[in-house]
């Protein structure tokens, strides 16, 4: 896309809002229905693209991006009466007979600015929500996963409405003319350090943001753990796409005493996922580009690597690596790694790592591997994050009945299921007055006197939820209420 062509597409993403084409239900449901058999027909495709990109293995392709999207379509398709319809709201005694409710209203015209990692999954995802809440809507996929570009934009236009939805490509150049434009809503997905210049650029407009950005997601290994189901669970999210998945298991956090049995209960465990030689298996990914493949391998330098270690640049390969000895100040626990390296971060004990935690910037998720109920409360109630799951890893993100999302440095905002539809709906408080009955409010209006304050106290004044007297008491309020509305309005 030229520079000149930002403001072209977005006043054709507008004008489309305005005339009304994704207003109606009918209009939504349509265009959910074109992205499901596009998706469906063209599954190959993303697939192929994916391997190209990231030599992402075809099960992780379809399980984790295209089969996410489709349950989500499918779950929006199925609901969308529900949540689109009128929400009526509880209302004061005074205003029984004034219906007052929440409209769900598209804001506009939305951007979503995807990253490389999950091309699919995180810009078909929000997508769904964008068009259930009946927006139009410009897809900025990364351009670092430019095969998934460019066959995202090859087949959207043949199945969806093209003033609808758009796709365009380009890299950092692009993304910044389209941010000059006004959007009513952009949902980010990426490094927090554009993150931020995304948030800059909406500022000047007023629009609002979804950030949804990275860090460093720790995994607390207790003492009593069943050693080898625990290293399944943690190199399953680990090692998943070469590591570079927004919510694996960053570091583990884990008593020096344990060191010498997980780590031999890893070595079983990438045996058995990837056989001898991880280079040669057709479920191990690859860094997406070289700069990637140079960032991640330089984390590991000067580092003490009790597994792993190798490396091939002409594949940008980095096999499953595990460090030791790790301290706080070490590279490798400066920056989130997004690479398939793992390092084993010894603390004393749980207050350790709670206070640990809790003195870095708010993680994405946290994973606490533990039998005893007891822990998990604790990091339950002592630590924050955007998601948290005990005794496994990624769960959270796979429920469309959960929001997701993260806090402070790791996103703002949320998605997924029928958080996606509230993400890109406003909710417009509505009131349809009586146009008569003006004795009852006449209270209101001046000339002002302490009886119509009184009064007005009296009706409106919330009463403090109590005991079975309370509720006597306020049965007779309610009572002598009804009388006095009787009177006034007789
Ligand atoms: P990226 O390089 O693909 O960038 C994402 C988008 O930002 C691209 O579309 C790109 O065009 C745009 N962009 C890059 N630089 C820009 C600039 N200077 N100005 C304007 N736009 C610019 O992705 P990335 O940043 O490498 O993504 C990796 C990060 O994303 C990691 O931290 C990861 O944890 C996070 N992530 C988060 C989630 C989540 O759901 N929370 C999912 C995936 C990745």
């Amino acid at each position: 896309m030229s520079t000149a062509e930002a403001p072209v597409v977005v006043k054709r993403a507008h004008d489309a809002f305005r005339a009304g084409k994704t207003r109606s239900l009918e209009c939504r449901r349509k265009l959910l229905e074109d992205l499901l058999r596009m998706i469906t027909e063209k599954e190959q495709d993303f697939v192929e693209a994916m391997r190209k990109d990231l030599n992402k293995p075809e099960f992780e392709s379809v399980s984790y991006e295209i089969d996410f999207a489709k349950n989500d379509i499918i779950d929006a398709l199925n609901n969308l009466d529900n949540w689109a319809k009128p929400q009526q709201v509880e209302r004061p005694l005074h205003m029984m007979g004034t219906p007052a409710y929440i409209q769900h209203q598209p804001y506009g015209v939305v951007l979503i600015i995807g990253a490389w990692n999950y091309p699919f999954q995180l810009t078909v995802l929000p997508l769904v929500g964008v068009i259930a809440a009946g927006n139009t809507v410009i897809i900025k996929p990364s351009e670092i996963a430019q095969e998934f570009a460019t066959v995202l934009a090859k087949v959207v236009p043949q199945y969806l409405d093209n003033d609808c939805v758009q796709v365009v490509n380009g890299g950092v150049e692009v993304t910044t003319d389209l941010l000059k434009e006004r959007f009513d809503h952009i949902l980010y997905t990426g490094s927090g350090v554009v993150g931020r210049i995304v948030m800059e650029a909406a500022a000047k407009h007023l629009t609002q943001v979804t950030l949804e950005l990275g860090g460093k997601s720790p995994c607390f290994i207790d003492d009593d753990v069943d050693i080898n189901t625990v290293a399944r669970r943690l190199l399953w999210g680990k090692f998943m796409n070469a590591g570079q998945t927004c919510i694996a298991p960053d570091y583990v956090m884990c008593k020096r005493s344990m060191n010498d049995k997980l780590l031999s209960a890893i070595v079983e465990t990438i045996k058995e996922f990837y056989g001898e030689d991880p280079k040669t298996s057709p479920d191990y990914g690859r860094m997406v580009s070289d700069r990637h493949f140079q960032r991640v391998l330089s984390l590991t330098k000067n580092s003490k690597i009790a597994i792993g270690g190798d490396s091939d640049a002409s594949q940008r390969y980095i096999a499953p690596t595990i460090i030791t000895d790790v301290k706080d100040s070490d590279p490798v626990m400066l920056e989130e790694i997004f690479g398939p390296v793992l390092p084993i971060f010894n603390v004393h004990n749980m207050d350790e790592a709670i206070d640990f935690i809790n003195s870095k910037s708010k993680p994405l998720a946290l994973y606490v591997m533990s039998n005893s109920k007891a822990v998990i409360k604790r990091f339950t109630d002592e630590t924050t994050s955007g998601g948290l799951v005990s005794n496994d890893v990624l769960l959270h993100a796979g429920l469309t009945t959960l929001p997701f999302g993260g806090i402070g440095a790791s996103g703002m905002g949320c998605y997924h299921g029928k958080f996606s539809f509230d993400t890109f709906s406003h909710k417009r408080a509505c009131v349809n007055a009586n146009p008569g009955m003006d004795k009852l409010l006449s209270m209101r209006y001046p000339p002002y006197t302490t009886g119509k304050l009184n009064m007005m106290r009296w009706i409106l004044g919330k009463k403090r939820k109590s005991g079975l007297f309370g509720w006597a008491v306020a049965a007779a309020l309610i009572g002598v209420c009804a009388v006095v509305l009787f009177m006034v309005l007789k």
